[in-house]
C-alpha cells in the first residue's frame, strides 16, 4: 500500500528543514517563508511540488526561484521592517509576498502584463497590501519613488547591475542582483552604498533567467 501523501504543512516543514540545512539561520527569514503559501504561486500542474526547494515554471517562459534562493537573497539583504524595498522581475509574486512579511513596502516590477496581473490576484487573495506593482522595464528603476533602502534584482543581467538601480540606492542601502551572460555562469552579487561608495561582493552560483530591456509585448 502507498503511504499517505503529505499534507502541505509537513511539505513545508520539510522544506524549512531543507533551508537551515542549506545555511540559512535568519529566523525571521524563515518564518517569512512559512506565512507564503507558496502553492499559490505555482502553475496547477506543478502544485504538489510547491514544497520542494526547486525552481519550477511559470507563464511566459519565466520561473519561480528556488525556495533556497529565495531565502538566501531575502537574508543577503538583510531587511528592516521599516525599509522600503524595489524588486525587479515579479514574475509569479512569490519573491515579493516574501519580502512584504519583513519590510514597510514592497515595489515591484515586470515586463509582462500577464505575470503582473496574477501576481496582483495572489497579493490581493493574501491580503498583502503593502506591495505596489508596475508594468515596465526594471532595469530603469523606479525613480518617482526613489531612494530606496534594499533593491533586489531577480533576473540576470549580462555585464553588471544596471546604473539606474545603483543610482537609486539610498545611503547604507543594500542591493542583490544576479549577474551573469550564461545560464549556468552567473554570481549573485551584493552591493552596499556608503555615500558614493559602492562595496561590492560576489556571493553564491545561481541561476536565473536573463533581465531583457522593454515592456514585453504579450498583449492579446
Ligand atoms: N521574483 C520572481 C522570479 C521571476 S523570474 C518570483 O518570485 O517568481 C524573473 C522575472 O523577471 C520574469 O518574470 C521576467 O519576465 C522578469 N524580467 C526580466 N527582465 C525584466 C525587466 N527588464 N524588467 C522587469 N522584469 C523583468
Amino acid at each position: 500500500m502507498k503511504p499517505p501523501a503529505a499534507t502541505s504543512d509537513e511539505r513545508m516543514i520539510r522544506l524549512l528543514m531543507d533551508l537551515r540545512q542549506g545555511g540559512i539561520a535568519d529566523t525571521r527569514v524563515l518564518a517569512a517563508i512559512e506565512q507564503v503559501p507558496r502553492e499559490l504561486f505555482v502553475l496547477g500542474s506543478f502544485a504538489d511540488q510547491a514544497y520542494e526547494n526547486r525552481a519550477l515554471p511559470i507563464d511566459a517562459g519565466q520561473t519561480i526561484s528556488q525556495p533556497f534562493i529565495v531565502a538566501y537573497m531575502t537574508e543577503a539583504l538583510n531587511l528592516g521592517e521599516r525599509m522600503r524595498v524595489l524588486e525587479i522581475g515579479t514574475g509569479s509574486g512569490y519573491q515579493a509576498a516574501v519580502l512584504a512579511q519583513l519590510c514597510r513596502r514592497v515595489y515591484t516590477i515586470e515586463r509582462y502584463r500577464s505575470l503582473l496581473k496574477l501576481a496582483e490576484e495572489r497579493f490581493a487573495k493574501l491580503g498583502l497590501h503593502n506591495i505596489t506593482t508596475k508594468l515596465g522595464d526594471g532595469s530603469k528603476g523606479w525613480p518617482e519613488q526613489a531612494p530606496f533602502e534594499r533593491i533586489i534584482v531577480t533576473a540576470a543581467a549580462a555585464g553588471e547591475v544596471p546604473p539606474a538601480l545603483v543610482d537609486q540606492l539610498a545611503d547604507g542601502g543594500i542591493l542583490v542582483a544576479p549577474i551573469g551572460e550564461l545560464r549556468h555562469d552567473q554570481r549573485l552579487v551584493r552591493l552596499t552604498r556608503t555615500g558614493n561608495d559602492i562595496k561590492r561582493e560576489e556571493l553564491i552560483a545561481v541561476r536565473f533567467v536573463p533581465l531583457v530591456e522593454g515592456i514585453a509585448n504579450d498583449r492579446p
